[in-house]
C-alpha cells in the first residue's frame, strides 16, 4: 500500500485530498496544527485503519515513522483575512514548514507537491496569468505576508529539485470552492452564501468590478492528483478559466438561494486587492490533459446546500455554544 503524508489535512483542500487518496487506496497520513483547519472536515476518516492523524505544528520539527511514497504540503492560512490576522504563522508555515516537508521529502525519497497560488502573480499586469509571467507583487502590503511565503515556497521547491534532487510537483492554486470551506473564512464565496441565507446584504467591495475565476473543488482536486503523478517539475496553475466580476458573482448566489431579503451593499476595497484574476490552463491541458469539468452554475449547486446545512446547525445551537 502507497503511503502520503498531507500536511494542512484537516483544511478545505487537504480534507478533500484525504478523501481522494483513501478513495484511491492509499495510507494517509494526516498533519494539522488546527490553525485555521476543523476536525470535522476530516472525522469520518478516523474508523478507517488506512487513516491516521497528528495535531501537530509543521513550522517544528517533524518526525514521521515508516517509509513514504507521497507528500502532499497543504498547510496555511489561505484566505485573506486568515492570513491578515495571522501573519507570522502565514510566513513561518510558508517558509519553516516548507523547508522541514522538503527535509522529510529528502530524507524518505518521497515526491513532494506543494500548493502555491495565483497569488504569487500579484494584482496581474498580464492577462490571463500563464506559468511565465513573473507577477506584480507588493512585498510590504498586507498580502505580502502570503503571496512572499508561497513564492518563497516555490524557491525552496526549485533549490531542493535542482540542488538535492528532490522530486518536486508545484500546483498554483486558483479561487476554489465546494463544501468544507469555513463559513466565516472572510472570502468571498462563504461569506456571500451566509449574507444571502440570512437574507443580509450582500458585502461588494469596491463597486465589484473586479473579478475572479472559480473552480469547483473536485475539479481542482482532479488536477492536483494528475500533476502529482506527472512528471513534470515546474509550476503548473489548476483552476477554471471561467471569469465573473464580483457584483455579478454577488447577484448569481442572490438568485441562487432566493431569499427575498438578501441584496448587494458596497463597501472600501482592502488595500492591494487583484483586480483580475484568470488562469491560462493551457499547460494543464496539454500536460496533464485536464481541464475543468463543472461549470459555475453546477458547481454553486452542488455548494449551496452545504452552506445552508452549516448556518441550519449554528442557528440551531444555544448562544453560549
Ligand atoms: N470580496 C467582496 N466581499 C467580501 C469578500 C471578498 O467583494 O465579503 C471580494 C474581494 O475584494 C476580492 C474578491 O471578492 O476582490 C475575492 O476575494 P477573496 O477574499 O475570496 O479572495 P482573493 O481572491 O482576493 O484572494
Amino acid at each position: 500500500m502507497k503511503r502520503v503524508l498531507i500536511t494542512g489535512a484537516a483544511g478545505f483542500l487537504g480534507s478533500h485530498l484525504c478523501d481522494r487518496f483513501i478513495k484511491e487506496g492509499y495510507h494517509v497520513i494526516g498533519i494539522d496544527n488546527l490553525l485555521t483547519g476543523s476536525m470535522s472536515n476530516i472525522e469520518h476518516l478516523f474508523p478507517l485503519k488506512q487513516f491516521e492523524f497528528y495535531h501537530h505544528d509543521i513550522t517544528k520539527f517533524v518526525h514521521v515513522a515508516g517509509p513514504l511514497d507521497y507528500i502532499m504540503h497543504f498547510a496555511s492560512p489561505a484566505s485573506p483575512i486568515d492570513y491578515l490576522k495571522m501573519p507570522i504563522q502565514t510566513l513561518k508555515v510558508g517558509a519553516l514548514g516548507t523547508h522541514n516537508m522538503l527535509g522529510v521529502a529528502k530524507a524518505k525519497g518521497a515526491r513532494i507537491l506543494v500548493a502555491s497560488t495565483s497569488e504569487v502573480y500579484g494584482d496581474p499586469l498580464e492577462h490571463p496569468q500563464s506559468e511565465e509571467y513573473w507577477g506584480n507583487v507588493n512585498p510590504v502590503g498586507p498580502r505580502g505576508v502570503y503571496d512572499e511565503a508561497k513564492r518563497f515556497l516555490e524557491a525552496i521547491t526549485m533549490a531542493y529539485h535542482n540542488f538535492h534532487g528532490v522530486e518536486t510537483r508545484i500546483v498554483r492554486i486558483f479561487n476554489t470552492y465546494g463544501p468544507r470551506m469555513r463559513v466565516d473564512d472572510g472570502r468571498v464565496l462563504p461569506t456571500f452564501f451566509s449574507q444571502a441565507i440570512r437574507g443580509e446584504g450582500l458585502t461588494v467591495f469596491g463597486d465589484g468590478s473586479q473579478t475572479r475565476s472559480f473552480c469547483y473543488v473536485d475539479d481542482l482536486i482532479e488536477g492536483i492528483y494528475r500533476l502529482l503523478l506527472s512528471d513534470y517539475h515546474l509550476p503548473v496553475n489548476i483552476g477554471n478559466p471561467e471569469e465573473i466580476t464580483i457584483k455579478a458573482f454577488g447577484e448569481e448566489i442572490i438568485e441562487l438561494v432566493g431569499n427575498p431579503k438578501a441584496h448587494l451593499v458596497y463597501k472600501p476595497l482592502p488595500v492591494d486587492d487583484p483586480k483580475i484574476r484568470q488562469p491560462d490552463i493551457s499547460k494543464a491541458r496539454s500536460i496533464l490533459g485536464w481541464e475543468p469539468q463543472v461549470s459555475r452554475a453546477e458547481g454553486l449547486e452542488r455548494t449551496v446546500g452545504y452552506f445552508q446545512e452549516v448556518l441550519r446547525e449554528e442557528a440551531s445551537l444555544p448562544e453560549s455554544a
